[in-house]
């Protein structure tokens, strides 16, 4: 190993300095490799933490939750949507099931709790006026009955 080159552990390759960023306040290189650092962003990203940076993002930005929060809440519901009890079935990008929206009035800003994908669309439509929740029943139960 010449004096220019760093053995990196992760991969258990001897690389060319150049193969390993600079740290800070610090002349030794920052390990693993440049090569590994990106191997493992990548498969962050596929196990969704890549997604949870945004989604930890939106949550601070939108709602002022921060993660911790929203684990919390989600602990409390057992995981399952507020209003049908069911887990997400809904899944987003890649395949992977979707987090369970978070809910909230939209004159107030206050967080209510989190609803699966569906329900957060129905409480979104009915928005202000849930008796409009109970001319949606009636019409559907008369239709059901028509037909059956
Ligand atoms: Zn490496
Ligand atoms: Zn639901």
């Amino acid at each position: 190993m010449g004096p220019d080159e760093v053995f990196c552990r992760k991969c258990g390759e001897t690389k060319p300095r150049v193969a390993f960023y600079d740290q800070p306040h610090s002349t030794l290189p920052r390990r693993p490799c440049k090569a590994c650092i990106l191997t493992d962003k990548r498969a962050r990203y596929a196990a969704g933490d890549g997604d949870r940076v945004s989604h930890a993002q939106v949550l601070r930005e939108k709602y002022n939750l921060t993660s911790a929060q929203y684990e919390q809440m989600l602990a409390d519901q057992k995981g399952r949507c507020a209003i049908c009890g069911q887990l997400e079935t809904a899944r987003g990008r890649g395949g992977t099931p979707r987090r369970l929206a978070v809910d909230h009035d939209h004159r107030s800003g206050v967080v209510r709790q989190l609803l699966c994908h569906r329900c957060n669309l129905v409480t979104w439509a009915v928005g202000e006026n849930p008796a409009l929740l109970d001319e949606v029943r009636a019409y559907l139960d008369a239709h059901a009955r028509r037909a059956g």
